[in-house]
């Protein structure tokens, strides 16, 4: 398990949170088939925060994240995102999706396109943002991620750590107002670690709402304002990174804890 600190010192100065509710979950539930896979799960994400999600493999962390976005369906409670909820009303769904951001452990980038071609081809089609001005935006947010000069290569031409801050940076070409990830550097090689890390650094530094699944329990410690312990669908503690590390209150977070750092 890596622990790579972040490169650079991170302002939290910066990194104010708003009183506005960006995400509201109630009394959530969701099942696959007769497993009862979250259970009660109550969550309140202010504009501006920064959480990290921790726990063991099996969890319920990249289901939780995923019901955010209908990748997955609940079943019981409530899910609400921008004041729009999540149920089966599919312009609510699409609107949802618009404003919220997802990278994976794995790119997903389409490999017969280019770079720049991955980044403009949701704005185009999706947004019908003019071809021009979807490029315009795709480069702004390339040079973000600091890789303007791949943009005509495919992506079996870069590393992952460059892959997965391109996946990056097509999230952002949809102009989200929430950021999710789930284990975005559990792919990569530890050197690449970094620079992915490093790009989430910026993204929380202008303001951005993130979810993050994540192992780096450095960054953890460096960027968020809450951490999130999953164990068996349930939240079972959540405290801010220093409390939280220090002074867990749980046995099963304690045994987690110990197990990783
Ligand atoms: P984590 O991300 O914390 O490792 P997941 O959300 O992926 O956990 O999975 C939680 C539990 O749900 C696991 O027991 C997993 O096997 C199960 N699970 C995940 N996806 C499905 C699915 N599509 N169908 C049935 N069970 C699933
Ligand atoms: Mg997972």
């Amino acid at each position: 398990m890596s622990d790579i600190a972040t490169a650079r010192e991170v302002d939290r100065s910066q990194m104010t949170v708003s009183d506005e509710v960006a995400i509201q979950i109630s009394n959530m539930n969701k099942w696959y088939g007769t497993f009862h896979v979250l259970r009660d799960i109550d969550l309140t994400v202010h504009r501006g925060e920064r959480i990290v999600i921790a726990g063991p493999s099996g969890s319920g962390k990249s289901t939780l994240i995923r019901c955010i976005n209908r990748l997955e369906e609940h079943q019981a409670g409530t899910i609400t995102v921008d004041g729009t909820e999540l149920g089966s009303d599919i312009k609510n769904i699409d609107k949802i999706r618009s404003e919220v951001g997802m990278v994976f452990q794995h790119f997903n980038l389409f490999p017969h396109l280019t770079i720049l071609e991955n980044c403009t081809l949701a704005p185009i089609w999706v947004r019908k943002t003019p071809k021009k001005e979807a490029e315009a935006t795709a480069m702004h947010f390339l040079e973000k991620v600091k890789i303007p000069e791949q943009a005509h290569k495919y992506p079996g031409q870069l590393s992952g750590g460059q892959q997965q801050r391109v996946a990056i940076a097509r999230s952002l070409c949809m102009k989200p107002r929430i950021m999710l990830f789930d284990e975005p550097t559990s792919a990569l090689d530890p050197e690449m670690i970094k620079e992915v890390l490093d790009t989430m650094v910026s993204l929380a530094e202008e303001g951005m709402t993130m979810l993050c699944v994540t192992h780096e329990m450095g960054f953890a410690r460096q960027v968020a304002n809450r951490v999130i312990f999953m164990d068996a669908g349930q939240i079972v503690e959540q405290n801010e990174p220093e409390a939280f590390f220090n002074n867990p209150q749980h046995e099963r977070t304690k045994l987690f804890l110990s197990q990783i750092l």
